[in-house]
């Protein structure tokens, strides 16, 4: 696996290696995505507590980790 070939521009370290925690997971983004989902109000479907505009900082974490696990 390289890191190196794989560009994920203007996050942070944090959010970074949430992204490769969470594609290193099998089914892992797809699973965070079944509940982070944009509703048809434009909110997230999975943050409830505190209404958040799709896309989610959660939601952007599983899709790139699922465009880097669909890459491989
Ligand atoms: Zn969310």
């Amino acid at each position: 696996m390289s890191v190196a070939t794989v560009q994920v521009p203007e996050v942070g370290n944090a959010v970074e290696a949430a992204i490769w925690f969470v594609a290193g997971q099998p089914g892992g983004a797809r699973r965070i995505l079944l509940e982070h989902h944009r509703r048809d109000d434009g909110q997230c479907a999975g943050c409830l507590t505190v209404p958040v505009s799709w896309p989610c900082v959660v939601g952007v974490i599983a899709t790139r980790a699922l465009s880097l696990d669909s890459g491989r």
